[in-house]
């Protein structure tokens, strides 16, 4: 669960500089609520399994994708765009950062968030770096291109082929109010996420907890 403890703590061990400057792992809060997201999509294959499931149980979710994807599946996006989920920014090509400045960060920002805005006329204003990564430049060149920069407090490990079973057991053991948790559209073959999230989408619906976009859940 996200608390006001594990927030500070959670950024002073990963990510110290950053803790109040735009970024967010998740939100202290004692609603609750928790924000579904999906990164490095769109797939041509999962990310429509990944819809159905979220429309069967009437769940919006955040879809990060990566500009090249979203230019290559644009059905994909627009179906993301008008099922009333949030799309954010995940880079065009997915780079490490590690090894990118800050203007080819801003490029990479700008061209997926060009390629987002053509297909579903809306501007994306959060970005999630590749693989988490925070450093130095990241946060103010996404807030050069309007964009927060949004973590996670909860890692599935989906994109490591955890089994569906221990995804389920560990969301439902250990996720709360305010949790931003981490999945993803494009994990080849075999995804373990559809799966996963038939089992903890209603048994979270039975607890209580509300799925909602991270706008919804930072504003
Ligand atoms: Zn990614």
């Amino acid at each position: 669960m996200c608390v006001i403890s594990s927030f500070f703590l959670c950024f002073s061990a990963v990510f110290p500089a950053l803790a109040e400057n735009g970024v967010y792992r998740c939100v202290a809060t004692d609603e609750k609520k928790i924000a579904l997201t999906f990164d490095d999509g769109p797939h041509y294959k999962y990310t429509d399994e990944i819809l159905d499931i979220l429309e069967k149980y009437g769940v919006k979710a955040t879809f990060f994708v990566i500009g090249v994807n979203a230019e290559r599946h644009p059905e994909k996006v627009k179906r993301i765009a008008s099922s009333g989920h949030e799309i954010g920014n995940h880079t065009y090509s997915h780079p490490h950062l590690k090894k990118v400045s800050a203007q080819e960060l801003e490029a990479e920002i700008e061209k997926a968030s060009e390629v987002i805005s053509r297909l579903t006329g809306k501007k994306p204003v959060l970005f999630r770096p590749p693989e988490g990564y925070c450093g130095a430049d990241v946060s103010s060149t996404a807030k050069k291109s309007g964009c927060d920069v949004i973590l996670w407090s909860h890692d599935t490990r989906d994109w490591a082929h955890t089994p569906s079973e221990t995804i389920s057991q560990r969301i439902l053991d250990g996720v709360g109010c305010g949790d931003i948790i981490l999945f993803h559209d494009f994990i080849t073959p075999d995804t373990p996420t559809p799966s996963a999230l038939e089992t903890v989408i209603p048994r979270l619906i039975e607890r209580g907890y509300e799925f909602v976009s991270v706008s919804e859940l930072i504003s």
